[in-house]
C-alpha cells in the first residue's frame, strides 16, 4: 500500500509499505478522506514545537473499516469510521482526572506518531467512532476540528442563551461559531480581517460576520450585542491584537477561552482580568464524548460542512496540496485530500 512519509519539513516521500498486521484489539481502516490542519502546515513548515521528523501526518481521517481484530466487539467490516487520533497514559495527574486530551504523555497520530496518509491504517478499536449514514465521508474527516469546538463550548460551561463573540474566522473559528448558535446561543458574533472567511461565515449561517478592521472589537460588539456585551469570547486567531482587544473589551464577569495556538508570547493586561473576574480558559483537543457531540450535531445537520471545504486532492498529489495552502493562504479554507 502507500504511505506518505515526511522524512523532513517541505518533503514527502511515496513508500510502498506491506499492509500492516491487525492485532487482536485493532482494526484495519480503507482511507477515504483525510483533512489538512494547522497543525499539519506547521509540520510542513518545520515549525512545530512539539514533534520531530520523520513523520507519516494526519489526524482529520474517515474510511471503512476492512479488517477487524478477533477481541474487537463493536465494530464490523464495513463500518464508516473516524478516529479520534489521541493516545494517552491513563496513570499521570491529568488522565486520574479524566483530562486525558492534556495526558503528560499524550501521543496524537499525525503529530508524534504515524498519522493516517497512508491508503490503509491500523489503529486500536476504542479509538473509532462510527459515522451515521447521513454523514459524508467529508464529513467525517470534519469531525476531528468540529470536536475542537464542542470541547470549546462544552470547556466554557456551555452557551444556551449566551452572547458569543468568536475572534478569527479561520476553519476553527467558523466551527466554534457554528457550534455555539448550534448549541444555544442566544447571538454569535464572528470576527475576522479575510473577507472571504467572512463571506463563508456568512454562507454558514453565523449571525453576525464582521471585518475587524473596519470595526473593532468594541465596537462590533456593542453593535451586535448592545450594552451588556459578550458574556463569552473565544479566541481562535492566536495574534497578540486579537487576544489584547479581548482582554480590554471582555465584560466583567465574562468568560475568555483562548483557543488558538499562539506561536510567539504575547503581552496581556492581565490586570484586567483581575479587576474585571474575567474567567480564563485554556482549551486543548477534546474529549470522546466531544467527538459524539460533534458528529450528533453534523447529523442532524446544524452544522454547514460544505461551505468550509474549498478543495480537494488525491493522496498523491499531497505535495500540490499543501504547495497550494501555502499560495493561496487567505483563500483556502479545508483542504482534504482524497484515496
Ligand atoms: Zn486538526
Ligand atoms: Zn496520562
Amino acid at each position: 500500500m502507500l504511505e506518505v512519509m515526511m522524512p523532513e519539513a517541505f518533503t514527502f516521500t511515496m513508500n510502498e509499505v506491506p499492509l500492516p498486521e491487525v492485532k487482536e484489539n485493532e482494526v484495519l481502516i480503507d482511507m477515504e478522506r483525510l483533512g489538512i490542519c494547522g497543525s499539519d502546515m506547521q509540520i510542513y513548515h518545520g515549525k512545530h514545537k512539539f514533534m520531530s521528523f520523520p513523520i507519516v501526518l494526519g489526524h482529520e481521517g474517515s474510511g471503512t473499516l476492512t479488517q477487524v481484530g478477533d477481541a474487537v466487539k463493536n465494530f464490523a467490516v464495513g463500518d464508516r469510521v473516524t478516529v479520534q487520533p489521541q493516545n494517552f497514559c491513563g496513570d499521570c495527574y491529568p488522565c486520574r482526572q479524566g483530562l486525558y486530551n492534556v495526558c503528560e504523555k499524550l501521543s496524537v497520530m499525525g503529530v508524534h506518531e504515524t498519522g493516517m496518509s497512508s491508503d490503509y491504517f491500523v489503529t486500536d478499536a476504542s479509538k473509532l467512532l462510527k459515522l451515521p449514514a447521513e454523514l459524508s465521508f467529508d464529513q467525517g474527516a470534519l469531525i476531528e476540528p468540529i470536536s475542537v469546538a464542542t470541547a470549546a463550548i462544552r470547556k466554557v460551561g456551555g452557551v444556551a442563551g449566551a452572547k458569543v463573540a468568536v475572534l478569527g474566522a479561520g476553519p476553527i473559528g467558523n466551527l466554534v461559531a457554528q457550534v455555539a448558535n448550534a448549541s444555544g446561543a442566544a447571538d454569535v458574533l464572528i470576527l475576522d480581517i479575510n473577507p472571504k472567511r467572512l463571506t463563508i461565515a456568512e454562507q454558514c449561517q453565523i449571525p453576525h460576520c464582521i471585518n475587524s478592521s473596519e470595526t473593532p472589537l468594541e465596537i462590533a460588539i456593542s453593535e451586535c450585542f448592545g450594552t451588556d456585551g459578550a458574556d463569552v469570547i473565544l479566541d481562535c486567531a492566536g495574534v497578540q491584537q486579537t487576544i489584547s482587544s479581548a482582554v480590554q473589551c471582555a465584560q466583567r464577569g465574562s468568560r475568555l477561552a483562548v483557543i488558538a495556538n499562539f506561536k510567539a508570547p504575547v503581552e496581556m493586561e492581565l490586570v484586567l482580568l483581575q479587576r474585571k473576574e474575567v474567567t480564563l480558559y485554556g482549551i486543548m483537543m477534546y474529549l470522546r464524548q466531544d467527538f459524539e457531540e460533534a458528529i450528533r450535531l453534523v447529523a442532524q445537520g446544524n452544522i454547514h460542512t460544505k461551505e468550509l471545504i474549498t478543495n480537494h486532492f488525491p493522496i498523491r498529489q499531497i505535495q500540490e496540496a499543501y504547495q497550494y495552502i501555502d499560495d493561496h493562504f487567505a483563500d483556502v479554507m479545508k483542504v482534504v485530500l482524497t484515496f
